[in-house]
């Protein structure tokens, strides 16, 4: 491949992305977590099923117990004990009778339906059947109808999810090998920026970055190293450049990657490691540089707001989640009618920011959420999608199709 930072041009995200795909290693040491721990990390290994779930058949309902036939000549049959949930019925069902059950227990031997106690009354002799099914298997959960013993419920790569930890204690896995979790050392730049709490100078504003894309690293489930912010000052810039690389994984920044006389960030990359390649044929967030530095990889994200956090989700987002072993999933795309005309230039691929609506005819809509500059944060906070405009095409006429891509977990 052409070194693409001593050509002229944009580099295209799509090869952006190929590039970033090709370059980054995954972590390789794994550790060992409790389940309860276990929210949001990396399986290092695939769970194998090491029994049925349910583990038994058993009842989906508070009823009785009988086997359907017996019922052929009467409806009346002779109660002869009972089954709980944890208590199940000893022996086997009796010829001709039936047993009181409740959900969750186990379908004693010989019975192969269950009539829900609302179809049932209560009398001297026995329980009267008012409402019978025509085929016998009725209100059973099957032992092994969920998960059947040996299956592959997970491979490695899979992000542990709430209902997943539910699932994996339903097979009484209490301990899982996972990936260690990738390190991030995060720091805005900018002698105009200052933490919210603090009190503004004239010309100064609060630094939304850094806590936007922490917000966004939480959401990653990465270990994040906030080293705060720094002033356009070289000399500190390279200091903590240098701290980042000595703990993190990966180091991101944010500003001072354009061609402004106080953008510094790029020149220190270059002396400290090297740029694999800055400006992409994107908007907002041109640019973005992606480089290594001896014992990390490093990503330059632009400082504006709306730049910041697009690269962010866009770039190094999916970079982390190769690091972390983590199975990609493609965001959600496709067509919708664009309700309002979009500006557009040909020569950057635009991810300009919407709103979704469903019409009265089931037709997917979306709206603008107006100014597109990017560093117009309110756009992203609107939006739940991107207009997602191929790099080649102009601006878009009010009703003409567009392609949206649904926010991922990261914006939503
Ligand atoms: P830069 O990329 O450093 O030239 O910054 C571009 C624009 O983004 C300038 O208007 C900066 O004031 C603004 N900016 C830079 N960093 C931040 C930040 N962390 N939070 C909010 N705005 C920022
Ligand atoms: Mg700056």
């Amino acid at each position: 491949m052409k070194d693409c930072c001593s050509t002229p041009g944009l580099l295209p995200i799509e090869q952006a992305l190929e590039i970033l795909k090709n370059q980054i290693q995954p972590i390789a040491e794994t550790t060992r977590v409790s389940l309860e721990q276990s929210l949001g990390r990396i399986l290092a290994a695939d769970i194998i099923a090491p029994f049925n779930i349910p583990p038994h058949n058993n009842s989906a309902m508070d009823g009785y117990a009988l086997k359907l036939s017996d019922t052929e000549t009467k409806n009346l049959l002779p109660l002869a004990g009972k089954a709980f949930a944890g208590h199940p019925f000893k022996g086997t069902l009796p010829e001709g009778h039936c047993i009181r059950i409740m959900t969750g227990a186990c379908i004693p031997q010989g019975a192969d339906t269950v009539i829900m106690q609302e179809h049932t009354e209560q009398k001297e002799t026995g329980i009267l059947f008012n409402r019978l099914p025509q085929k016998a298997g009725n209100n059973i959960r099957k032992a092994g109808e969920d998960i059947s013993e040996g299956t592959r419920v997970f491979t490695k790569g899979h992000k542990i999810k709430a209902q997943d930890i539910g699932l994996l204690a339903s097979l009484g896995i209490a301990h899982l090998c996972v990936y260690r979790a990738v390190r991030v050392a995060l720091f805005s730049t900018g002698d105009e920026l200052k933490a919210p709490g603090e009190i503004l100078r004239p010309g100064d504003i609060y630094d939304s970055n850094r806590f936007a894309v922490k917000a966004m690293l939480q959401k990653l489930g990465v270990e994040i190293i906030d080293l705060g912010c720094i002033p356009d000052d070289p000399k500190k810039i390279r200091e903590t450049f240098l701290s980042a690389n000595e703990q993190a994984d990966a180091v991101i920044s944010s500003g001072g990657v354009s061609v402004g006389e106080a953008d510094y960030t790029k020149d220190i990359l270059n002396e400290l490691g090297k740029t694999t390649f800055w400006k992409l044929a994107i908007k907002p967030g041109k640019p973005f540089a992606f480089g290594q530095l001896p014992d990390s990889y490093f990503f330059g994200l632009p400082g504006n707001p709306v730049s910041a956090l697009v690269t962010f989700q866009q770039l190094a987002a999916p970079a982390l989640r190769y690091m972390m072993n983590c199975h990609q999933h493609s965001p959600l795309e496709f067509s919708a009618t664009c309700t309002s005309p979009l500006k557009k230039a040909p020569g950057r691929k635009e991810f300009q920011r919407g709103t979704l609506t469903i019409d009265h005819n089931g037709y997917v809509k979306v709206e603008t959420t107006g100014g597109q500059g990017s560093g117009i944060l309110r756009s992203m906070s609107m939006a739940d999608c991107y207009i997602v405009l191929p790099k080649d095409q102009g601006g878009v006429e009010a009703g003409e199709p567009v392609n949206v891509q649904l926010f991922d977990e990261l914006l939503l």
